[in-house]
């Protein structure tokens, strides 16, 4: 039988927050989205706006909160190099200050919390695939510092948290994760190419484009997210990576994105930002092994979602 729990999702107005939300009203919990719409935007949930069980505030979690929940879900933080590099202190912020505040608010009603960590924490990783004994290779003053080594330091607190206070956490590192609702100007590779192909414009491809990445469908992050956080055993703190292992060139995922929507855009090349890692996959045996967690959905096929999410933005 389903225990209804209390819910905080931070973060909730942005790209997986929203679809987050939506999963967890979906199986009868209540939600309470907390968001500042630094970069979310309420029309990602506002289809939940009827749900007497979902309720919204606008919240920046550098400040304290004080709800009553059984389980935090803490995503708030710019997840786009655009966004996160726009006010790189308050990116810092939000992953520290966030961090302490919402272990803060866990700690005092004794809720489960968990953490969206990213791959970010392996930098330009030495080691491939990654597996979460990496310890990674961060550049600490570098343009991505500011979310690499606050989303580090996020990990850092979790664990000391559970160590020096007993709290009930769990660290997610996500891989690169794609969808509808992704922010159609945040800058990040799979909404860009889509809206250049489907504009017209020349698809902008960083570098040569024989950097990799591993890109994982949203329904598939958001399974693996809440059977962590609904795993029993409280004593696993993680990390765990979540992700799609199936890697792909960003040329190459230039080039399927130009032949599923048929545009008669061409490939243009530009500088490649400092700091961009060169190869990225995860080891998802872990999760795979504790959670029974494996991405099921091909990149053809969320990416056939994505573009009709992205036309519908277009044309509205
Ligand atoms: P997103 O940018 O779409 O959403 C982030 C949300 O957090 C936005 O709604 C934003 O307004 C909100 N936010 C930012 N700062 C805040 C603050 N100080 N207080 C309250 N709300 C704040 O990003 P996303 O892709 O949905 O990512 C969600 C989480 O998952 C982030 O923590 C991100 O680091 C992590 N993550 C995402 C990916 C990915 O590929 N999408 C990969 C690795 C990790
Ligand atoms: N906090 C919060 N909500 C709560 C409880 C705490 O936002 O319900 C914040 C508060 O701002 C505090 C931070 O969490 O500074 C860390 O709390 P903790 O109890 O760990 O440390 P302390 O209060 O001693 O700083
Ligand atoms: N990229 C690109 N063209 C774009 C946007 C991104 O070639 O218009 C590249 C970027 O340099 C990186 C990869 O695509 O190598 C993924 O970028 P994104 O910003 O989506 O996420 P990251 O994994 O770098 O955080």
């Amino acid at each position: 039988m389903l225990s209804v729990k209390r819910i905080l999702v931070t973060g909730g107005g942005g790209f997986l927050g929203s679809h987050l939300c939506e999963k967890l009203l979906s199986k009868g919990h209540e939600v309470l989205c907390a968001d500042n719409f630094f970069c979310g935007n309420k029309n990602n949930i506002i289809h939940l706006y009827g749900s007497p069980r979902f309720e919204v505030i606008r919240h920046d979690v550098t400040f304290p909160l004080y709800v009553e929940v059984d389980e935090i879900y803490n995503l708030a933080c710019p997840a786009s190099p655009v966004h996160y590099q726009r006010d790189p202190v308050q990116t810092l912020k939000t992953s520290v200050h966030g961090a302490i505040n919402m272990l803060g608010l866990a700690k005092r009603v004794r809720a489960k919390i968990l953490q969206t960590s990213t791959s970010e924490v392996y930098g330009d990783p030495a080691v491939h695939p990654q597996r979460e004994n990496y310890w990674g290779n961060v550049n600490p003053i570098g343009i991505r510092s500011c979310y690499d080594e606050g989303k580090r330091a996020a990990e850092c607190l979790f664990a000391d948290y559970h160590r020096q206070h007993g709290l009930r956490v769990k660290i997610a590192r996500l891989f690169n994760s794609y969808g509808p609702r992704m922010h159609p100007n945040d800058g990040r590779v799979v909404s860009n190419f889509i809206i250049q192909a489907l504009t017209g414009k020349n698809l902008t491809v960083y570098g040569d484009g024989s950097q990799t990445r591993s890109f994982c469908y949203v329904d598939d992050t958001i399974d693996g997210l809440i059977a962590l956080m609904d795993k029993t055993d409280d004593g696993f703190i993680g990390p765990m990576n979540l992700g799609n292992p199936t890697e792909f060139t960003i040329l190459e995922l230039a080039n399927l994105v130009i032949e599923m929507t048929g545009s008669k855009s061409k490939i243009e090349f530009r500088d490649l930002p400092q700091d961009d890692p060169a190869r990225r996959k995860p080891d998802i045996s872990l999760a795979a092994e504790l959670l029974k967690w494996n991405p099921s959905i091909a990149l053809i096929d969320g990416l056939q979602a994505t573009i009709r999410h992205l036309k519908g933005v277009i044309e509205s």
